[in-house]
């Protein structure tokens, strides 16, 4: 495992930072927390239950009978992963690609940026993305990726993701 794992643990800690006191975990209650209108929070809170729906779309789209989803919102990747045992390649892939982005859209939202830096460069495979807030891309900076225009090439979240996963799968196969 280890790709659910991240996202479960990163959704779980925004929840713990950003809802209301008392639902967070008993060590994190005495945090100073938000308030509640900020705009910060709102979002994140946004964030958390477009992730939650989008699993739940994306799940029950391949398996209808997959069961009441989880109470606590970090369980949905456990949950999933337990209805879809046996997916085919590409539907197994689009799972493990989401449940990887939303781990990077997690810790992105809790300002580590940095989660995009060890994914070599879909262009060149580089190491050496770096996060640009405002166009929410990950930038590569090799200027010899540059396109013609010497403008650097960019990636979203989800092709970094689908590379991620695609490197794992072809990794297992060599292995076996
Ligand atoms: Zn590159």
């Amino acid at each position: 495992m280890g790709e659910d794992d991240s996202a479960k643990a990163r959704l779980q800690l925004l929840q713990q930072e950003f809802t209301t006191p008392g639902q967070g975990a008993p060590a994190v209650r005495s945090r100073p927390q938000a308030e509640p209108g900020d705009p910060v929070r709102l979002a994140i809170i946004d964030h958390m239950a477009a992730s939650v729906d989008e699993v739940i779309t994306h799940t029950r789209a391949v398996a209808p009978d997959a069961g009441p989803v989880p109470a606590r919102p970090h369980d949905i990747y456990d949950w999933a992963v337990r209805a879809t045992p046996d997916l085919d390649d590409d539907r197994r892939h689009s799972r493990d690609a989401m449940i990887y982005r939303q781990g990077l859209e997690h810790a992105i939202a809790m300002g580590d940026t940095k989660v995009v830096r060890p994914h070599p460069c879909p262009g060149c495979r580089c190491v050496g993305l770096f996060w640009d807030t405002v166009r929410r891309r990950a930038v590569c900076v090799n200027r010899y990726c540059a396109g013609k225009s010497g403008a650097s090439r960019t990636w979203t979240l989800r092709e970094l993701a689908d590379a991620h996963i695609e490197r794992k799968e072809s990794r297992r196969l060599r292995a076996t």
